[in-house]
């Protein structure tokens, strides 16, 4: 496709979206993104923006309007309108992985389909059901919300009977509103993610596979690449491909994997770049963005992508002073990426750091030693 006057037009235009447009002008793309916070990250980037909201069916018609092909930043957009849409505009991901990615529930069984393990699972929708739930996997379990639930929000963790009112209080909150789902806790030895891309050619290709080490839910550092048992990758390789080409979905699919032993399980999918694909910008020779754009455009996709060994932490509002002590030290090869969002918040994500070249065991040595 000749990329002269294209226009790649994002819903979504938070710290990934702002990234991505980064790498879509890099490529000679034109950029349009909607999103309802007036202070989005990316709307000083890109080339032009909508500030209204994501479920607005104009306002998602008139990004699709003023774009040649269409991509999300965000798995909480309507997938009921992107579904409408894409009858009519390029959205080449579709409302699918939307539709899935959402609710905890469909995602777990449809990676059940493709004979992926997860954690034990029921859904959940009243006391009935927690019990029986709880008798069949033991203790501890985990209480979810289906949807709306990111950063380890929405969870209640059962260890023991003393837990049973409080998970009976967290069913009467959400479940008036829809089904819950109860899981068995996996005592897992680490956290990895992959991310991998299908392009409209069909080529298709994964950045190295990375482990996570979050904090109280949220992601906190990402070591680059995993160091895994040939068994352990094997598995998880084969895991991610099957999911996207048995499932039919193009563009881009993160996944999270508990790994215990030889053992993995699936967690949690998301179509879109994701937090622990940052440190590919400085770390591999196309980063997430790069290849998500090289994806939508049918372009072929290398088969297999070096990278160079990293640690990236994250930037929580709450870590602020981290990067003020980073940038006093005045390190080589260290990238610190601020988004430049206007309310700082404990928790919120403002920023992340790039370690390239060190292992985890140096970034305890030098920068960091309890994480
Ligand atoms: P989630 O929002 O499902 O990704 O959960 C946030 C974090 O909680 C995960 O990254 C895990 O560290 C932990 N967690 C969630 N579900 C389980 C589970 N079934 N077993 C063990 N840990 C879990």
């Amino acid at each position: 496709m000749s990329l002269v006057n294209k226009t790649l037009g994002i819903i979504g235009a938070g710290q990934l979206g702002m990234m991505l447009t980064e790498a879509a002008k890099k490529k000679g793309l034109k950029t349009i993104v909607l999103d309802p916070n007036p202070f989005s990250p990316a709307f000083r980037v890109a080339d032009d923006y909508i500030n209204r909201s994501f479920s607005d069916l104009d306002a998602v018609i008139e990004l699709c309007e003023r774009s040649d092909i269409v991509t999300y930043e965000f798995e909480n957009v309507d997938d009921e309108i992107i579904s409408e849409v894409s009858e009519k505009y390029c959205i080449p991901q579709g409302n699918k992985p939307l539709y899935y990615s959402k609710n905890r529930l469909r995602e777990k069984r449809l990676a059940n389909t493709c004979h992926i393990p997860t954690a034990p699972f029921q859904s959940v929708r009243r006391k009935e059901d927690l019990i029986k739930g709880l008798k069949q996997f033991g203790y501890p379990c985990i209480l979810k919300t289906t949807e709306d639930g990111y950063d380890g929000k929405g969870q209640f963790l059962i260890h023991s009977e003393e837990d049973l009112p409080g998970a009976y209080e967290f069913i009467n909150i959400h479940c008036m509103l829809m089904e819950c789902i109860l899981e068995k806790v996996v005592p897992f030895d680490f956290e990895v993610s992959t991310i991998s891309f299908r392009s409209l050619d069909d080529s298709f290709t994964m950045l190295p596979i990375v482990r996570n080490i979050h904090q109280n839910g949220i992601l906190n550092i990402t070591i680059a690449p995993a160091s895994l048992s040939l068994i352990q990758e094997k598995k998880i390789k084969e895991a991610s491909r099957a999911f996207m080409e048995q499932n039919n979905f193009y563009g881009i699919m993160t996944i999270e994997f508990f790994v215990l032993g030889d053992d993995i399980y699936f967690n949690e999918m998301a179509p879109r770049p994701h937090n622990s694909g940052h440190y590919s910008i400085e770390a591999c020779p196309y980063s997430q963005y790069d290849l998500l754009i090289m994806s939508l455009l049918g372009e072929k996709l290398p088969e297999k992508i070096e990278v160079t060994p990293c640690i990236m932490k994250n930037i929580l509002g709450k870590n602020m002073w981290f990067v003020e002590k980073i940038k006093k030290m005045n390190l080589k090869d260290v990238y610190i990426h601020m988004y430049n969002k206007k309310d700082v918040m404990p928790n919120r994500k403002m920023g992340h750091i790039t370690f390239l070249g060190y292992d985890l065991e140096t970034y305890k040595n030098n920068i960091e030693k309890d994480i």
